[in-house]
């Protein structure tokens, strides 16, 4: 039995990066995802609040983490 019910991905701590993992680096690039609505308001130039934001070393071309909370996911309107 897992401790935690919450099922959070582990990322890799990129140490030999200058990004050392924090996703409010200037490298840092986010990826936002949407559900398939959330596409489609998208495309249509409507602001959808992204279902999940992922943070991307565009250096190391990996992701370091990803963010569900609601608070960071209204930054990426
Ligand atoms: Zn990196």
């Amino acid at each position: 039995m897992p401790d935690s019910l919450e099922s959070q991905p582990q990322f890799p701590r990129p140490e030999d990066c200058i990004c050392e993992g924090r996703q409010d680096h200037p490298i840092i690039d986010t990826r936002n995802s949407y559900s398939f609505w959330g596409w489609l308001g998208v495309l249509t130039g409507i602001s959808i609040r992204p279902r999940k934001v992922t943070y991307w070393c565009t250096r190391c071309n990996i992701a370091i983490g990803e963010s569900q909370d609601q608070k960071a996911l209204n930054r990426y309107l």
